[in-house]
């Protein structure tokens, strides 16, 4: 969709801003652009829309050489979103939204129209909003309104540079949050550049880590923080890129254990033969629907055993409950912080409503080393085998 081939930009003064520079990012794809100030992510992405001329070299959008087509014909395809946003300030926030549709010869209501739909996308309810002035808003708000200026027109490529550099850290995560739901919904293709290492783990599909005027490594987040390319790309992504990793690496099937599962209603009995049978401790409890309900011990049962001289009951009379799960994908950070939050020895995963296996911290540490050798070697996870320490 959009291609760099062999790409320079030599200012005027001499200073090399992009040094032949080749990559390509994929229709729907939401590509990072990452690295410290004057490395050279601005200019990479003004030479897209023309804003700046590469010196030499060619960008491709759709096969097609940017270098030929009207620069306003192709600005119209793509959408442009920067950090100071560029709101027009003495026009109302619909007003700006309604922006493009409007030099592109809407009619002023369908532009309206549109304009609301799209304020309404970002989260910005339009009664409420759209009759307001730029200044009328935060800084949160104003950078959403930029996004919905970007869209309205409906392009399929977005640019967008620094966009919630501005914003506060909390402002900034809801910003993140809510622009990967739209792309979820919106596929576009889109260049993000930032200068923020966690920002492009978390909204790139891939990510592009720039030294001075290159790319030292484009790959997918868990790949460059699991298998830095340079040790420049180590020292930037940070010491701490394997706790990072455990926010891009899901949760997969064969990171699961499969003990026993009963149901609620099942024969106390029953149920404890089978964990003798197959020597476990504790099995997952499931009710009558299949839903998770808790766990039960084989001692637990026993003692009921007992007490009731062999007259049992069911495992609903014996089991507790235990509220700790995740979706299968679920990041291994959010599978962390849940066994914290419940104190839990382990989480069941579930896909959908069917259960499919608990996740343990044995589990979970084992599921971080598997990936980050999987990446390295370019393997999927499930084909690698661990070399353990044991007997420590
Ligand atoms: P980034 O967006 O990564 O901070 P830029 O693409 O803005 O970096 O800049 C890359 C390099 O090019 C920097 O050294 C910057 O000073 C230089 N540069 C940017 N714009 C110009 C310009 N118009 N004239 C000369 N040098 C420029
Ligand atoms: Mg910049």
């Amino acid at each position: 969709m959009i291609r760099f081939e062999n790409v320079t930009k030599r200012y005027p003064d001499g200073t090399t801003a992009v040094d032949d520079l080749s990559f390509e990012v994929a229709e729907g794809e939401l590509v990072t652009l990452v690295g410290p100030s004057g490395c050279g992510k601005t200019t990479t992405m003004k030479m897209v829309n023309r804003l700046i001329a590469p010196s030499s070299g060619r960008v491709l959008l759709d096969g097609e050489d940017t270098a030929s087509v009207d620069p306003v014909q192709l600005r119209r395809r793509i959408g442009y979103v920067i950090q100071q946003v560029g709101l027009f300030p003495h026009k109302t926030v619909l007003e700006n939204t309604a922006t493009v549709p409007h030099l592109l010869g809407w009619r002023r209501a369908k532009a309206r129209e549109r304009a609301a739909e799209l304020l309404d996308l970002v989260g910005l309810d339009p009664s409420r909003y759209g009759d307001r002035y730029p200044q009328q808003l935060s800084g949160g708000q104003r950078q959403r309104v930029g996004v919905a200026r970007a869209l309205a027109a409906d392009p399929p490529v977005l640019l967008m540079d620094e966009p919630f550099g501005a914003v506060d850290p909390v402002v900034r995560e809801h910003l993140q949050t809510e622009f990967l739901r739209l792309q979820s919904e919106l596929h576009k293709t889109v260049l993000f550049v930032t200068h923020d290492i966690e920002e492009a783990v978390r909204l790139g599909d891939r990510m592009a880590v720039y030294g001075s005027g290159r790319i030292e490594q484009y790959d997918a987040p868990a790949t460059v923080l699991g298998a830095p390319a340079t040790p420049y790309v180590a020292e930037f992504v940070g010491a701490d890129r394997g706790l990072k990793r455990l926010s891009v690496t899901p949760v997969e099937t064969g990171d699961l254990e499969q003990p026993p599962v009963v149901r609620l209603t099942d024969d106390a009995a029953g149920a404890l033969a089978r964990l003798r049978e197959e020597e476990a401790r504790w099995a997952v409890v499931l009710s009558a629907s299949g839903d998770l309900h808790g766990w039960v011990s084989a001692e637990a049962l026993a003692a009921g055993q007992e007490g009731t001289k062999g007259a049992t009951g069911t495992v609903a009379d014996h089991c507790r409950r235990m509220e700790a799960w995740l979706p299968l994908g679920a990041p291994l950070k959010q599978a962390f912080a849940t066994m914290l939050q419940h104190d839990a020895g382990w989480i069941a995963v579930l896909d959908g409503d069917r259960f499919l296996g608990v996740l343990t911290p044995a589990g979970l540490h084992e599921a971080l080393r598997r990936s980050t050798t999987a990446d390295a070697a370019h393997l999927d996870r499930s084909e690698v085998t661990l070399e353990t320490v044991s007997g420590v």
